[in-house]
C-alpha cells in the first residue's frame, strides 16, 4: 500500500491521481494534499479523502478554507507550508504535481524525509535534476517519473543494462501547431494554443506543448533522470500519442510503450512499481488505432527544441535559466502581454545573457532562477 501525499492536487494531474487513488484503493490511499488557492476544490477533496494534512501555499486562501475544513484537519500555509506538511504526513510517497518550480523545497524535503517520489513537475527536474538525483541516491529513495513519457521510457528501460542504451526516443504530439506554416505563427491566438490535440491539461504545459518547450523541458529531465547524455535523447513527432516514448539498444532493437493518452496511466505505475495491477483504465483496441504515425520535429520553425538541447549540453545554471525565463514568458502570453514566438524570443534573450556557472549549489540556482525570471520580465515589458 502505497500512503500518498499529493502536492498539486487541485490540478490535472492531481485530479487524475484521486481518481487512481478511486480505482486501487487496496494499493493507494491518499493521506495529504496540497494546492496553491483552490479553496472550494481542495475542499471538497478533503471531504472525499478524509485526509487530515493539508497544506494552500496562499495565505488568504488557507484563511477562507480554515473555516471550512473540519477542525481535526492541520492545515499549513505558505511555501513554507509544503515542507511542514511533507515533513509531518505519515506518506510513504509524495507525488509532486505543482507546476513550475515551486515543487523543488518540498521534494528535497521528502528525499531527506526517506520518502519515495513521483515526479510529474518536470520544471524540478529541469532546474535541479544534479541535486534532486544526487540526494534521492544519497538517501536511498525512489524517484518514479510520472510524465507519460518518461515513465514510457523507465517501463523500456527495465530488465536492460544502462550500457546497451543507445537512444532514448521521447515522442511528441507536435502540439495543436504541427503543421502550421511557420509565417502564420506569430500571429496564433491563446485559444488556439490551448486547443492540444490529444491530451488534456494544464495552461501552462499546454502552451508548452504548443511551442515545444514541454519536449525541450522533457528531454533535460530524461537526462536526469536515465543518466544519459544529450546526444542519445531524440524527439520523434507522433500525433496519435499512443506510443508514450521509446527506447533503442545497442542492437537497433527499439523497445516501445503504448497506451491511450491518459495519465492515470502513467500514475498508477508510479505508484504500484514494480507491480502491475488490474484497473478499469481503457484498453488499446489495435482494429480501431488504424495508423501510428512518426515523423521528424521542424527545429527550425520551434527552436524550443534547440535552446533546450543546448541549456542541457552545456549544463550548470542554463537549464534553470531556460526554465525560468519560458515561465515568466508563458504568463505573459497567456496574459496577452507577448505574441507566441515571444516565448521562446524572451528564453533565448535571457539565455544569451546570461554567464553560466558550472556545478552550482541550490543556492547559486535559486539565484539563477531569480535572475532569470527579472531579465525576462524586463523584456516582457518592454514588448508592451
Ligand atoms: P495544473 O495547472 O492543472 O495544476 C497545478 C496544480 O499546482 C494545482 O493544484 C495548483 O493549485 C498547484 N499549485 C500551483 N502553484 C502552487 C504553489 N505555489 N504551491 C502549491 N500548489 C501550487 O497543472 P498540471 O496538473 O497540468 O501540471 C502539474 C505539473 O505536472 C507540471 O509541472 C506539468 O509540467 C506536469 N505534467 C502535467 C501533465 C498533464 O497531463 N497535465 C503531464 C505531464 C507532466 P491551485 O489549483 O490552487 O492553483
Amino acid at each position: 500500500m502505497r500512503k500518498v501525499l499529493l502536492l498539486g492536487s487541485t490540478g490535472s494531474i492531481g485530479t487524475s491521481a484521486l481518481k487512481v487513488a478511486r480505482d486501487i484503493p487496496e494499493r493507494m490511499q491518499i493521506v495529504g494534499l496540497a494546492a496553491n488557492s483552490s479553496v472550494e476544490a481542495l475542499v471538497a477533496q478533503v471531504r472525499e479523502t478524509g485526509v487530515k494534512q493539508v497544506a494552500l501555499t496562499d495565505p488568504a486562501a488557507a484563511a477562507k478554507a480554515r473555516a471550512l475544513l473540519p477542525a481535526d484537519v492541520v492545515l499549513h500555509t505558505g511555501a513554507q507550508g509544503l515542507v511542514d506538511l511533507v515533513l509531518q504526513s505519515d506518506a510513504n510517497m509524495v507525488l509532486v504535481a505543482i507546476v513550475g518550480t515551486a515543487g523543488l523545497a518540498p521534494a528535497l524535503a521528502a528525499i531527506e524525509a526517506g520518502k519515495h517520489l513521483a515526479v510529474a513537475s518536470k520544471e524540478i527536474l529541469v532546474m535541479a535534476g544534479e541535486a534532486v538525483t544526487e540526494a534521492a541516491k544519497r538517501k536511498g529513495v525512489n524517484i518514479l517519473p510520472v510524465d507519460s513519457e518518461h515513465n514510457a521510457i523507465f517501463q523500456c528501460l527495465e530488465g536492460h543494462r544502462h550500457s546497451d542504451v543507445q537512444r532514448i526516443l521521447l515522442t511528441a504530439s507536435g502540439g495543436p501547431f504541427r503543421t502550421l506554416p511557420a509565417e502564420q505563427l506569430p500571429h496564433v491566438t491563446l485559444a488556439q494554443a490551448l486547443k492540444h490535440p490529444t491530451w488534456t491539461m494544464g495552461r501552462k504545459i499546454t502552451i508548452d506543448s504548443a511551442t515545444l518547450f514541454n519536449k525541450g523541458l522533457e528531454m533535460i529531465e530524461a537526462k536526469w533522470l536515465f543518466d544519459v547524455p544529450m546526444d542519445k535523447i531524440e524527439v520523434v513527432v507522433h500525433p496519435q500519442s499512443i506510443v508514450h516514448s521509446m527506447v533503442e539498444f545497442a542492437d537497433n532493437s527499439v523497445i516501445a510503450q503504448l497506451s491511450h493518452s491518459d495519465m492515470c496511466f502513467p500514475i498508477q505505475y508510479a505508484v504500484t512499481w514494480p507491480d502491475r495491477v488490474p484497473n478499469n483504465l481503457k484498453r488499446l483496441n489495435f482494429a480501431q488505432v488504424s495508423a501510428l504515425h512518426f515523423e521528424a520535429p521542424r527545429i527550425a520553425d520551434f527552436p524550443a527544441l534547440n535552446l533546450a538541447r543546448h541549456a542541457g549540453t552545456i549544463g550548470g545554471t542554463l537549464p534553470a535559466v531556460l526554465n525560468a525565463a519560458n515561465e515568466v514568458a508563458v504568463e505573459a502570453f497567456l496574459n496577452g502581454k507577448i505574441a507566441f514566438p515571444g516565448i521562446w524570443q524572451t528564453v533565448e534573450r535571457v539565455m544569451n545573457a546570461h554567464q553560466v556557472i558550472a556545478h552550482p549549489n541550490l543556492e547559486t540556482l535559486i539565484e539563477a532562477d531569480a535572475w532569470a525570471r527579472s531579465k525576462a520580465s524586463e523584456w516582457v515589458r518592454n514588448a508592451d
